[in-house]
């Protein structure tokens, strides 16, 4: 395996996801969002690039993240797995992506289009909480933390993103239909999309995506994504 993408609305499950299939094969999670946080709490200038189009719920621009992203790719070891969360979001990201994975002599094996209706994304995001030191994320009902308002990972402090807010939540799902849904039928066209059913709890979908990932390690190198 060389590349797998996590396609899908903000509050889709792909962080939530990503971690679970993270352990489970050990892939590197690979997720801009993440990294744009992390240049933002360091004060990097990346993050100050970045900051104002996240509190608003845009996208960053793609000259900023594909900067970010082949900085990190090079740092890699060239045999890695990458397991790709939040990105690509535009045409020109998926572009870059194809000519970095070229570039390696690597392959994207199968994005992940995790399905999920607007009611179900607006009550996963406004519910969601996030470790401010390992970045963990909860749910107050869906995945509540074993101490109210403590990680149970590392024991750090939840809090709410400040992008989770009603407001921001919806223009970011307007984003996405705007900037990131053409990106299923590119996609699609190149045989590689595999739809989940999202709306379910992690588990049944995790266990769906494993199935299908155990599917296409079976099968020899060469040939297209089983739908
Ligand atoms: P996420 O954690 O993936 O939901 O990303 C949070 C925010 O970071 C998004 O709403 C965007 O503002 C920004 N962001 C993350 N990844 C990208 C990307 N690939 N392209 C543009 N903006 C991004």
């Amino acid at each position: 395996m060389n590349a797998i993408v996590l396609l899908g609305a903000p509050g889709a499950g792909k962080g939530t996801i990503a971690a679970s299939l993270n352990e489970q094969w050990g892939a590197i999670h690979f997720s801009t969002g993440d990294m744009l946080r992390a240049a933002i709490k360091q004060g990097a200038p990346v993050g100050r690039q970045a900051e104002a189009f996240i509190q608003r719920g845009e996208l960053v621009p793609d000259r900023v993240i594909m900067d970010l992203v082949i900085a990190r790719l090079d740092q890699g070891k060239p045999e890695a797995c990458y397991l790709f969360d939040g990105f690509p979001r535009t045409g020109p990201q998926a572009v870059l992506l194809d000519a970095e994975l070229e570039r390696r002599r690597a392959k994207l094996d199968v994005v992940f289009l995790l399905e999920v209706s607007t009611d179900v994304i607006v009550d996963r995001l406004s519910g969601r909480r996030v470790c401010r030191s390992c970045e963990a994320n909860y749910h107050i009902r869906n995945i509540p933390p074993r101490v109210e308002g403590r990680c149970d990972r590392c024991g750090g402090e939840l809090f709410q993103r400040p992008d989770d807010t009603r407001e921001t939540i919806l223009n970011r799902l307007e984003v996405y239909r705007r900037q990131t849904e053409e990106l299923i039928s590119y996609y699609d066209r190149k045989g590689v999309l595999v739809r989940v059913d999202s709306n379910r709890s992690r588990d049944p979908t995790v266990a769906d995506i494993n199935r299908s990932l155990e599917r296409l390690m079976s099968r020899p190198a060469e040939g297209s994504a089983e739908r």
